[in-house]
């Protein structure tokens, strides 16, 4: 009798282990595209060189140190993601750094990956989503990546920082019908205070855009909470380049130091190689504006800015563009910008 429960809890145990080996195989299959990683994990499993870490360090956050503030924040998103067949979110699994909340009192949230306080950790990127409210698809895309590097935290690689804000204009996203301007009818992203945003701004809105609601770059230049919350992560984290995500032109956008700068050729790199990692994703030099982030962090302080527009706003579609993009995120993360780096 006694020799039969022994045989069922191995079973039982056997039967246990098998995800885990299923989780381990796909998680293989979706990096084996790139060469770098696959070279590391077989690194990490030789014995001989395996004297340094041998697993990758897994993100411990702890899901219970967010206030409740932010708590009822990922309640609502998770309301959200389901209304988009998105499943559930993972906000409730990250412990979310959060100083500024949007007009309605949304938390606009961050999180970092990678030891912030490390000061060796000199390669920064900030990679950020939902800044126009309308644009959907590029939430979940933030959401995917989030996972992504939770899970592959060897993506990330050393002395590398990465600072994720999934949802920019909350207030705009948590609309019955979402809208491109936030709460306060501004675009946050034409509401940068760039050197020609006082002469410009409203004279060019009214001009060139006929007034057009969905553009107003807002009463004053960094009226808008969620400017300042870009402007603020910028000054704190100096990132090496950002990445904003939206929809839906299809292109992939540069603003930033030009070829003849120090940094510029690395950073024109950068953005082919991103292009060619994602199937030759249209590279276009769209003209940047009065008061966005284009022209504020790369036009004028040469913090290589990289525009990715996915394809388009079809909820249904978000997993796939987060799976063409993943090898470009995952080199940009990682490339340093600096000229000696350049393949
Ligand atoms: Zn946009």
């Amino acid at each position: 009798m006694f020799k039969l429960i022994a045989v069922l809890v191995l079973l039982q145990a056997c039967s246990q282990i098998t995800p885990i080996n299923k989780k381990d195989t796909s998680s293989k299959e979706m990096d084996h595209n790139e060469a770098p990683l696959s070279q590391s994990i077989k690194q990490t499993k030789d014995p001989k060189t395996a004297q340094a870490p041998k697993k990758p360090v897994y993100y411990k956050t702890k899901t219970t140190d967010n206030t409740d503030k932010v708590k009822r924040y990922c309640d609502r998103l998770d309301r959200y993601f389901s209304k988009y067949s998105w499943g559930k979110s993972s906000c409730h699994d990250y412990t979310w750094h959060h100083v500024r909340s949007s007009h309605f009192g949304n938390p606009i949230v961050w999180f970092v990956f990678g030891d912030e306080k490390d000061k060796a950790n000199e390669n920064v990127t900030f990679i950020e989503c939902g800044v126009h409210g309308d644009e959907i698809t590029p939430v979940k895309f933030c959401y995917d990546l989030l996972e992504d590097l939770k899970k592959n935290p060897n993506k990330i690689g050393k002395n590398n920082l990465v600072v994720i804000a999934p949802l920019v204009t909350p207030d705009s996203f948590f609309r019955k019908k979402p809208t491109r301007t936030n709460a306060r009818g501004v675009d946050v992203n034409r509401n940068f205070p760039t050197k020609d945003w006082d002469k410009s701004a409203i004279k060019l809105w009214k001009s060139r855009y006929k007034s057009d609601k969905r553009r107003y770059p807002g009463p004053k230049a960094l009226s808008e909470q969620e400017t300042i919350f870009q402007v603020n992560i910028i000054k704190r984290y100096k990132p090496n380049k950002v990445i904003s995500i939206h929809a839906p032109l299809t292109l992939l956008d540069y603003d930033g130091p030009q070829f003849n700068h120090e940094h510029g050729k690395a950073a024109k790199q950068l953005l082919v190689t991103m292009s060619d990692k994602a199937g030759k994703y249209k590279v276009s030099n769209y003209p940047f504006f009065t008061g966005s982030l284009g022209n504020w962090a790369g036009n004028e302080r040469n913090i290589p800015t990289y525009t990715l527009e996915l394809p388009n706003s079809d909820w249904h579609k978000t997993t796939r563009y987060y799976k063409l993009f993943r090898d470009a995120i995952h080199h940009a993360i990682n490339d340093n910008l600096n000229t000696n780096q350049v393949k």
